[in-house]
């Protein structure tokens, strides 16, 4: 990517992650501006997203999750075995 300007460096890094990986940005200065490399990626990042994206698009996949789970644990129960209190589990090891 083109380098940019030292202002739209802050504004990337704290606003922004990178479009592939969701990693965080970082700024390194060169002769004619700043480039921004992701922090996994390096300097071949695709492009960037704003990080309020990425927080309701975590915040989605979540509830998904537990839509998900809670379905799986009605339709297969004993996927899910009841949790044991330590004194139980002590007493199933013989002690
Ligand atoms: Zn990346």
């Amino acid at each position: 990517m083109a380098p940019v300007s030292y202002h739209e460096a802050n504004g990337l890094v704290a606003g922004y992650v990178c479009a592939a990986c969701w990693g965080p940005l970082s700024a390194h200065p060169v002769d004619d501006g700043v480039d921004i490399h992701c922090g996994e990626c390096g300097a071949a990042t695709p492009g960037f997203v704003s990080m309020r994206y990425t927080e309701k698009r975590k915040s989605e996949s979540l509830a998904q999750y537990y839509l998900a789970r809670k379905a799986l644990r009605e339709a297969v129960p004993w996927f899910f075995p009841a949790k044991k209190v330590p004194d139980q589990l002590l007493k199933d090891l013989g002690y």
